[in-house]
């Protein structure tokens, strides 16, 4: 065992209460019906706080102190709410170690990718709404005797429930925009993840935000979550998590009209050809496959490679994979920490097994791996590659979100398009080729709201994020998502005529 996991949890994150509490009104506040829910740990399998299983009492009160700090949040001007945004981000980043340790805590994510990807994100997000609304324009259309310009309203309350995978990241990437346009904020991260969110309640206060213009209810999706988006107060709802929830949902906003933004889940192809740069591509591919242990929506699971360099191509793949190291997350040699829970290293074990009797071979990984005493109750899995399985089969058409990849082989570039496409799901795809007019055309067939040609991940904030089918309605990022946390507001000014 290492000796750095074995610490405390208090010598990790000492200034971390046992208990955490939900955050209405600018104040911790116990919840109703004082019950709790355990936070283990993933890595270690040990209890590390304890958070309140909320129910719609406390819900309701978060909602109205949302709505109360929405009454004079909403005529803020942009200036004002951009150095609110600017000032969080400035508070995180010298708060940076302090929120990565929490985050590699709840999730079992190397702590040097819950600084360099979760925590560097997070801020990245809420500097880049504060520079969207600074330079911000408006719609202006002239007609020979009026003049129409275009003002975005904020909604009210919205509600943001998000998952446990990149919980800062994702929460930070709705909550910028919906303070930028004005909105206040009801928040349910995943009970599995609670603590950044916490957190960052501390940091509204520190920076001093008005009081409940973002609240957090700790708790479970099915009766938290519910309360939350089946109340008339919550004007717009923006979900991250799984295909099925996402369902419910949006059928609870659906009654209401609600405004509805759905990031769902995907189970991404990535296309070799045959002038692939392999090198290249096999890097790029391992990262896209197991980067947050492949627990990442737009993870690459399935890899499709043209036949004429199929078998050098998997042999360099699971070579490369094979050197991939999981560890302690306290150490920065770790590539790979532990899964999310036990309950999902048991959920991503039963797609090995599915595709083993399938007829799959497993190539690398496949199995948890020893690990030192102290952590044999965490939830590892080793980064998997398998073969020799139909295109149909569970783990080739169903999210595994995990460690674990199939590759196929394909002939012809229609039949690669066929098998990417051949999902329920459309969130991403990648492309790898030195054809500039193939990468291009292949890249418009692809029915996934984002494609990437030799790269993954590679995100300007500017762009649309979302996918297609059961992956997702809407689009995040840029002005997608002033759009989205606001209502346009058309003003019609008659003129003389000169
Ligand atoms: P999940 O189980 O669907 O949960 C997502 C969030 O919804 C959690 O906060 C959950 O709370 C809450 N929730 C559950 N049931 C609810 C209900 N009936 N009403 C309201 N809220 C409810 O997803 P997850 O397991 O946390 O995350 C993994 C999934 O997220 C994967 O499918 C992945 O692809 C997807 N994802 C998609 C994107 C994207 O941008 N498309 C990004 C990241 C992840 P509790 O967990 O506390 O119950």
């Amino acid at each position: 065992m290492s000796s750095t996991i074995a610490q405390s949890v208090v010598d990790l994150l000492p200034s971390r209460p046992a208990t955490l509490s939900n955050w209405i009104g600018g104040e911790p506040v116990e919840p109703a019906g004082n019950a709790y829910l355990d936070n283990i740990n993933p890595a270690t399998g040990v209890v590390i706080s304890k958070i309140p299983r909320s129910q719609e009492l406390d819900v309701h009160a978060a909602l109205r102190a949302a709505q109360q700090a929405h009454e004079s949040f909403k005529t803020t001007s942009y200036p004002e709410r951009a150095a609110l945004l600017d000032a969080i981000a400035d508070q995180i980043e010298l708060r940076k170690d302090e929120f990565a340790q929490a985050e590699s805590l709840d999730t079992g994510k190397p702590f040097h990718v819950a600084k360099n990807v979760d925590i560097s994100r997070a801020i990245a997000n809420l500097r880049f709404f504060a520079g969207a609304i600074r330079h911000d324009e408006t719609g202006c259309h002239m007609m020979g005797d009026a003049l129409n310009y275009t003002v975005r309203k904020p909604l009210g309350v919205v509600a943001l429930i998000t998952p446990w995978n990149l919980p800062l990241y994702l929460l930070s990437w709705k909550l910028a925009p919906a303070i930028a346009m004005g909105n206040s904020i009801v928040a349910k991260p995943s009970e599995l993840t609670p603590t950044t969110a916490t957190l960052l309640a501390e940091v509204f206060n520190e920076v001093g935000a008005p009081k409940g213009l973002y609240n957090v209810v700790h708790g479970r999706g099915i009766e938290a979550g519910t309360a939350l988006t089946n109340h008339p107060i919550v004007k717009a709802i923006s979900f991250t998590g799984g295909t099925q929830t996402g369902r419910y949902v949006s059928q609870s906003g659906a009654e209401q009209f609600k405004k509805m933004s759905l990031e769902m889940g995907g189970k991404n192809a990535a296309i070799v050809f045959e002038d692939a740069d392999l090198e290249r591509t096999i890097n790029g591919i391992r990262r896209a496959s197991f980067l947050n242990q492949g627990q990442i929506c737009l993870c690459a699971s399935r890899i499709l490679v043209q036949r004429s360099i199929y078998d050098v191509f998997v042999k360099g793949l699971v070579e490369a994979v094979k050197e991939l190291k999981v560890g302690d997350p306290q150490h920065s040699s770790s590539d790979l920490g532990s899964l999310i829970s036990s309950e999902h290293q048991q959920k991503v074990m039963g797609y090995v097994q599915s595709a083993i009797d399938d007829g799959g071979r497993v190539l690398c990984g496949g199995k948890v791996p020893d690990m030192p005493d102290a952590v044999q109750h965490g939830a590892w899995f080793q980064p998997t590659v398998i073969v020799d399985v139909e295109t149909s089969c569970k783990i080739s058409m169903e999210e595994v979100f995990g460690p674990v990849v199939v590759v196929h082989p394909f002939d012809t570039e229609e039949e690669a398009i066929a098998i990417a496409n051949g999902t329920q799901y459309g969130l991403a795809s990648t492309i790898w080729t030195q054809h500039l007019e193939r990468a291009h055309r292949v890249a418009v067939a692809m029915d996934t709201g984002l494609v990437w040609v030799n790269t993954w991940l590679h995100r300007d904030l500017r762009t649309p994020f979302g996918g297609v089918k059961n992956s997702g309605i809407g689009r995040e990022g840029g002005h997608y998502s002033l759009d989205f946390y606001s209502n346009p507001q058309n003003i019609c000014i008659s003129l003389p005529r000169i």
